[in-house]
């Protein structure tokens, strides 16, 4: 028997399809924006303008709403040292603490062997070539603590260290299996200040 209306049910799964939103969790959000039409119409606006206006940044991966992020195209920012993260919020977390004056690299993921998650999957490639674009001499590998985030630093530091470029990881202040996105602003200043070479 169909209990709930179709297009409630639609609803439903795709919420549901969001980070963080059970099955339970999205029919509450969907019975909630569908009771209130002012939270529909502010939700539906601000999506639509969202999807339209935001980019991502063709050098770094970074989300702006330009092309090139403020960050790539701040001439006041270091070219010789690259930041590598795992995911755009990483770099929020990065600029809070206000300790970094040099250029960001997205990854958008890190090496899995169990998932099958190769370097060509993650960007590795592409960093590489960024690399070399900016004449980049120390890359400070920001990944997680994780076995998956370790594996991927040491292979990318690996290729670095072929290309004659210094690689450094976040040391002092890092939490065992934290993730960068995760830790306050001083943890996080001390672990940029405390890098070590990998
Ligand atoms: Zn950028």
């Amino acid at each position: 028997m169909q209990v709930l209306p179709l297009p409630f049910e639609r609803l439903v799964r795709v919420l549901g399809r969001l980070p963080g939103l059970g099955p339970r969790s999205a029919q509450r959000m969907a019975l909630h924006v569908l009771t209130k039409p002012e939270i529909m119409g502010d939700v539906l606006r601000t999506m639509a303008e969202a999807a339209e206006q935001l980019r991502i940044c063709q050098e770094c991966g970074n989300l702006g709403v330009h092309e090139v992020c403020h960050i790539c195209a701040d001439s006041t920012r270091e070219n010789a040292v690259l930041c590598v993260v795992e995911g755009v919020d990483d770099i929020w977390a990065i600029e809070r603490s206000g300790v970094f004056r040099g250029k960001y690299f997205v990854l958008g993921g890190v090496i899995s062997a169990l998932s099958g998650i190769t370097p060509d999957m993650v960007g590795v490639p592409r960093l590489l070539a960024r690399v070399q674009d900016l004449g980049v001499q120390e890359v400070i590998l920001a990944l997680g603590a994780s076995v998956d985030g370790q594996t991927t630093s040491h292979y990318i530091a690996d290729r670095l260290e072929k290309m004659g470029v210094v690689a450094t990881t976040l040391a002092k202040g890092m939490p065992v299996g934290a993730e960068v996105d995760y830790l306050d602003e001083g943890t996080l200043k001390l672990a940029l200040e405390g890098r070590r070479k990998l």
